[in-house]
């Protein structure tokens, strides 16, 4: 099966830098997307962290092959901090996407997302692991009322933190023409789901639709680094 996949990450317009980073590895069929956070550019090396400790991980992937790899990206993660302290409370989100025989597999920790676009649907397959969504569970707030809150970015779980880790796994059974979409939170920030299900429908091509996220999310304001990882599964004749 010949996976197309492709990646891009930006800025975005107000930034400094870029924290977030990303894997997109058609050959070893493992694809990620981490979000740093943490002053001085830490951020950039939390998230860089994140995305090397998953050299060591080659198919068959399980969902425990990439907790391990998640727990061991945190240890790395708190070692470094603590040894530098003007990197100490640097962290991470993380989430993974690999793919074996006809399943997809992934691991999670954070707010960035993973999304399956099949039969011109969109659904995310990751939960956010944030104060707000914690808040919607419960039934105190709205998703609307989330989306917009001043505390919306603030993670309940997050790589590098003091807290114990539970990533969130899961898998799913996938079809021909399948897309996964992994992204970081400044494209879902400033894009709704059905903006992104839009472009996904006009844009066959993994790299038109990935160069039109990143712009359209800059168009709206491109406040935060944005990436996407695109990867289409072909779709049979
Ligand atoms: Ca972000």
């Amino acid at each position: 099966m010949l996976i197309q996949s492709c990646a891009r990450t930006d800025r975005g317009l107000l930034r400094d830098g870029n924290e977030d980073a990303l894997l997109c590895d058609p050959k070893r069929r493992l694809f990620a997307v981490a979000d740093g956070m943490g002053g001085h550019a830490a951020g950039e090396v939390a998230s860089a962290m994140a995305i090397e400790r998953l050299e060591s991980v080659h198919p068959p992937h399980t969902a425990e092959t990439l907790t391990r790899a998640v727990h061991a990206a945190n240890e790395a993660i708190l070692a470094a901090g603590r040894e530098s302290p003007g990197r100490s409370g640097m962290g991470t989100t993380v989430t993974i996407l690999a793919l074996r025989d006809s399943e997809a597999v992934w691991a999670h920790v954070g707010d960035s997302r993973l999304y399956l676009y099949r039969n011109q649907q969109l659904s995310q397959l990751t939960r956010d692991q944030t104060w707000v969504q914690q808040q919607v569970d419960a039934g105190l707030l709205t998703p609307e009322q989330a989306r917009v809150h001043p505390r919306s970015s603030l993670l309940s779980q997050a790589l590098g933190m003091p807290e114990p880790i539970e990533p969130e796994t899961g898998r799913l059974q996938f079809y021909p023409g399948d897309r996964f979409l992994l992204c970081s939170d400044g494209l879902t920030g400033m894009l709704r789901d059905h903006d992104i299900a839009a472009i996904l429908a006009d844009h066959a091509s993994c790299e038109s639709a990935v160069r039109e996220l990143i712009e359209r999310a800059n168009q709206k304001g491109g406040t935060d680094n944005i990436t996407a990882v695109l990867v289409d599964l072909p779709a049979t004749h």
